[in-house]
């Protein structure tokens, strides 16, 4: 019995073969529950962004399993993958990844317009989730008339619409200004409050803290993990 929404149970990444190979991550386990916000921390190349990309399907792992939902996600297939996709999983890319020739609203909608959702009841849920991240006002404005900040914030509104389970995000604060920064993770900590699981990756000691635990890779491997009341402590002598 669990309620883990994610679960990695020996993930192992290697990029390329031989010599040259890269091992990425090393047996990786860890558990994301519903209700719970994990924060990813660590050095440059210690694996963080390939651990999202396995959590989320969009990489394969070298070995070890990945099970989304009680789901393995190598056992879905390609439609299968799709479709949890765009039904159970947000996914806040390090880039960003809009669409240049969709509005900010219509890049919030895709995945579920995607799914077959009726038109109206999508246009409500993504304004709504464009209100979350305040800017709703820039429904109607395309990526490129957007500032890094902005767009960032419609890529974080496109990974929660319409009450994702797992929300995964890299690095989604790194282009806003502190304030912006704070209401992104209360309105991800209430994403959890709300029932989803999420996972991000984050460099910001005060981000971190609005995590129930943060995990600290190097050289793709976990090596401590904290709890919240214990993490302060330890990220105040970090400073
Ligand atoms: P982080 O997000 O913590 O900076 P990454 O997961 O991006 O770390 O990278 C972990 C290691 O894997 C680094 O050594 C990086 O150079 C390597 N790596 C990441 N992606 C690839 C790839 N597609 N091909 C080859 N090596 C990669
Ligand atoms: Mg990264």
């Amino acid at each position: 019995m669990t309620d883990a929404v994610l679960r990695l149970i020996g993930v192992s990444q290697q990029y390329g073969h031989g010599a040259t190979a890269i091992s990425a991550l090393s047996g990786v386990d860890l558990e994301v529950c519903e209700g719970e916000v994990v924060a990813i921390m660590g050095p440059s190349g210690s694996g963080k962004s390939t651990l999202l990309t396995i959590a989320g399907g969009l990489t394969m792992p070298t070995s070890g399993e990945v099970v989304v939902e009680g789901q393995h996600l190598a056992d879905l297939g390609p439609r299968g993958l799709a479709r949890l996709r765009r039904r159970s999983l947000g996914y806040v890319f390090q880039d960003f990844n809009l669409i240049p020739t969709l509005t900010a609203l219509e890049n919030v909608t895709l995945p579920l317009e995607l799914d077959g959702r009726p038109r109206r009841a999508v246009r409500e849920v993504g304004l709504e989730a464009l209100a979350s991240v305040q800017i709703a006002d820039k429904q109607a404005a395309y990526p490129d008339d957007l500032s890094g900040g902005q767009q960032q914030r419609v890529a974080i509104a496109r990974a929660v619409v319409g009450g994702r389970r797992l929300i995964l995000a890299d690095e989604p604060t790194g282009a806003l200004d502190s304030a912006t920064g704070e209401a992104v993770m209360r309105m991800l900590r209430g994403r959890a409050e709300a029932g989803a699981a999420v996972m991000l990756v984050t460099h910001e000691a005060r981000h971190a803290a609005w995590a129930d635990r943060i995990v600290f890779l190097r050289d793709g491997r976990i090596v401590d993990e904290t709890r919240s009341g214990s993490a302060d402590d330890l990220l105040l002598g970090a400073r």
